[in-house]
């Protein structure tokens, strides 16, 4: 749009938004053969919204969260977060703005083993430049926030699934980040350990934490705001209302 309003409507639209994915396109070779694994995803997150993206095995969730992270490079298309576009960057420039603005939680915790809990969750912080007491003293806080304040000293291997995702979602927060991305954050986990994960996940979003998770368990993503469905590639359908989802569709003629 041209005229002075419609500049002004978009570049707030634009503020509002924590991320914006369009047209992006990412191809993987396997064994010399091609895999459209993103065919022109779109997806866009308002600030503090919670976000599940559901969709068979292989229709490219982790590929979108890898590219919104910053893991990986998109072929086509452009990724913005909080106002930067990050498609496009160099290896180093990616790995500041994940620094800045990313927290990522996996399905197998990826925590280090030879670490304390205390440690495992102020390293990120350390890394990001802050002084090694400061980040001690945040990471001690945010355990406490996170319910594992007893158990600083421990090795992660002697804490259970639940608690062991959640010290990775404490390690996520280290760094305050714009957005959390969390795959499957429940799928090695049993169900009680499921739900103190996605009791935890619905806290942060409550204290205004954007999240973006990836999920095929329609229990988990009814946490969620919005459940944006993906199938060979894009995002087909984002169901503003999650419970509507739920509701039969309406007969033919109706
Ligand atoms: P989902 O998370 O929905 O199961 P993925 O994003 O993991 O799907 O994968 C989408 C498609 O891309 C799949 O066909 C998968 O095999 C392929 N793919 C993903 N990552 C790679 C990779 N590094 N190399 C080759 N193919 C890949």
């Amino acid at each position: 749009m041209s005229d002075g309003r419609g500049h002004e409507a978009k570049a707030e639209e634009h503020t509002d938004d924590v991320l914006t994915v369009r047209g992006v396109r990412k191809t993987y070779e396997a064994e010399g053969v091609p895999v459209r694994a993103l065919r022109g995803a779109d997806l866009t997150m308002r600030r503090g919204e919670f976000v599940a993206v559901m969709g068979p095995s292989g229709c490219g969730k982790s590929t979108l969260l890898n590219l919104v992270a910053g893991l990986d490079s998109a072929d086509e298309g452009e990724i913005v977060i909080d106002g930067e576009v990050v498609t496009g960057r160099t290896e180093d420039d990616l790995a500041r703005m994940r620094r800045r603005h990313i927290g990522i939680v996996f399905q197998f915790f990826n925590l280090l083993e030879g670490m304390s809990v205390l440690e495992n969750v102020a390293l990120p912080a350390i890394v990001a430049g802050m002084k090694r007491k400061v980040a001690e003293t945040r990471a001690r806080d945010l355990l406490d926030l996170l319910g594992l304040s007893d158990k600083i000293k421990a090795a992660p291997g002697v804490l259970s699934g639940g608690q062991r995702q959640r010290l990775a979602i404490a390690r996520a927060l280290a760094n305050q980040p714009t957005l959390v991305l969390a795959d499957e954050p429940t799928g090695a986990l049993d169900s009680e350990g499921g739900h103190e994960v996605m009791e935890l996940f619905r806290r942060l979003h409550a204290g205004g934490q954007a999240i973006l998770l990836v999920t095929h368990d329609a229990e988990v993503a009814s946490a969620a705001d919005r459940i944006a469905h993906m199938r060979d590639g894009k995002v087909v359908a984002d169901a503003v209302d999650v419970t509507a989802q739920a509701q039969p569709p309406a007969p033919a003629g109706v």
